[in-house]
C-alpha cells in the first residue's frame, strides 16, 4: 500500500463537470474530505470559452482540480456528432489545463477513458498500448480527443513539473447516467427498455449489435473512490487503469438487466446498429498493486441502479457509501 503523498484535507477542490455522472460522484465522496467544495455552472462559465473559464478560475483559485467535464455519448452519438465530441472535450481540456498551469492548480485528475485504446488491443488491456494501433472507428472523435488531453497533462508534467494525473476508467454506470435512448449507453439504455418492456408486457426486447462483444462496467461510485485514493498516492507521468478486472458479453448483460428489472419476455438481436470493439477490458495490474480494488459487483450496481431508477432518484444520492 502506497503512503499519502497529497493531503485533500484543507484544500480548495473543483470538481468540473459536477453535475455529470462521474462529478457528482466526485462530490459525493469528496463530501466527506476535510475539504472546500467548489463549483462552476454550465450557464456561468462555458469551459470551451478560454476566457470565462480564466476569470472564473484566477477568481476561485482552486488547489485541486477534477477534470470531469466532458462530451459524452454511447455508440450511436459518437458515431453520428463526431465534431461536437472532437471539438468540445478538446477545447475543454486545453482551456482547463492551461489556465490551470497559469493559475498555480496543485494537482489536477483528468478523467479519461477506455476507448482511447487501439480497437484490437491484446487483453486485458494494459496502459501502455496506448498508441500502438487504429482506434475504434465509431468513437474514434471522442478518443482522439482524449488522447490529445492526456498528452498535454503528460506535456505539462515534463515542461512545467505540473502535478497533472491521468486516469482511464472502464465503461460506466451509476446515478445520474443519461437515460435518452439516442445518446445513453448500453446499460442505461438496456435497463429503461426492458422496464418499459415490463410494464408494456411487451413480448420482445431489440439489443443493439450481435450480443458478442465484451465490455467491462465499473460503477462511478467506485471510480470516485478509486480517483480520491489516487490523488493522495499517485503523481507520475504514466496514465493509470481504473477497472474490475471482469468483463461481460452484452447478450449475459442484457440477461442480467433483464432479471434485475423482472422482465421474462423474448431478448432479439439487431446487428445492423453497431458492436463497436470486440473487447474492452482493461488490465488493472498497476491500480491493484497501489492497494487498491473494486467494491462494487455489477449484480449489486444493477440492483442498486434499478432501484434508484424506480425511485426517480438516479440525480444525487447513490446506494454505495463508496
Ligand atoms: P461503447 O463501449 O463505446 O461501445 O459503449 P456503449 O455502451 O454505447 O455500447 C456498448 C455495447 O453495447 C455495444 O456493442 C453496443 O452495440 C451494445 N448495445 C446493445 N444495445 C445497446 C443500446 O441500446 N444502446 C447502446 N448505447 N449500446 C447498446
Amino acid at each position: 500500500m502506497q503512503t499519502t503523498i497529497y493531503e485533500i484535507a484543507g484544500k480548495r477542490v473543483w470538481v468540473a463537470g459536477h453535475r455529470g455522472m462521474v462529478g457528482s460522484a466526485l462530490m459525493r465522496r469528496l463530501a466527506s474530505e476535510d475539504c472546500e467544495l467548489v463549483t462552476a455552472d454550465r450557464e456561468s462559465v462555458d469551459l470551451r470559452r478560454q476566457q470565462e473559464t480564466e476569470d472564473w478560475l484566477a477568481e476561485m483559485k482552486p488547489d485541486l482540480v477534477y477534470l470531469a467535464a466532458a462530451k459524452v455519448g454511447g455508440i450511436l452519438a459518437n458515431r453520428d456528432r463526431p465534431g461536437e465530441f472532437l471539438y468540445d472535450n478538446l477545447m475543454i481540456e486545453a482551456n482547463v489545463m492551461e489556465v490551470a498551469r497559469r493559475t498555480g492548480v496543485g494537482k489536477l485528475v483528468v478523467l479519461g477513458s477506455s476507448c482511447i485504446y487501439p480497437k484490437f488491443a491484446p487483453q486485458p488491456i494494459a496502459e501502455d498500448a496506448l498508441l500502438t494501433g487504429p482506434l475504434e472507428p465509431t468513437n474514434e472523435w471522442y478518443a482522439v480527443a482524449k488522447i490529445a488531453g492526456i498528452k498535454m497533462a503528460q506535456a505539462y508534467r515534463q515542461q512545467y513539473g505540473c502535478d497533472f494525473i491521468c486516469l482511464q476508467p472502464a465503461n460506466l454506470y451509476g446515478p445520474n447516467d443519461n437515460f435518452d435512448p439516442a445518446s445513453s449507453h448500453v446499460i442505461a439504455a438496456l435497463l429503461r427498455r426492458f422496464h418499459e418492456a415490463r410494464i408494456s408486457g411487451a413480448a420482445e426486447v431489440t439489443v443493439w449489435g450481435t450480443g458478442t462483444p465484451r465490455r467491462e462496467f465499473l460503477h462511478v461510485d467506485d471510480l470516485a473512490h478509486a480517483c480520491v485514493f489516487l490523488t493522495k498516492r499517485y503523481s507520475a507521468f504514466d496514465i493509470v487503469n481504473i477497472g474490475t478486472g471482469e468483463d461481460i458479453s452484452i447478450s449475459d448483460l442484457a440477461n442480467a438487466i433483464a432479471q434485475t428489472v423482472g422482465y421474462n419476455g423474448a431478448i432479439s438481436f439487431d446487428p445492423s446498429k453497431p458492436d463497436g470493439t470486440p473487447r474492452k477490458l482493461l488490465d488493472v495490474t498497476r491500480l491493484n498493486a497501489m492497494g487498491w480494488d473494486a467494491g462494487i459487483a455489477l449484480v449489486d450496481g444493477l440492483r442498486a441502479y434499478y432501484g434508484d431508477f424506480l425511485d426517480g432518484a438516479l440525480i444525487g444520492e447513490s446506494a454505495f457509501g463508496r
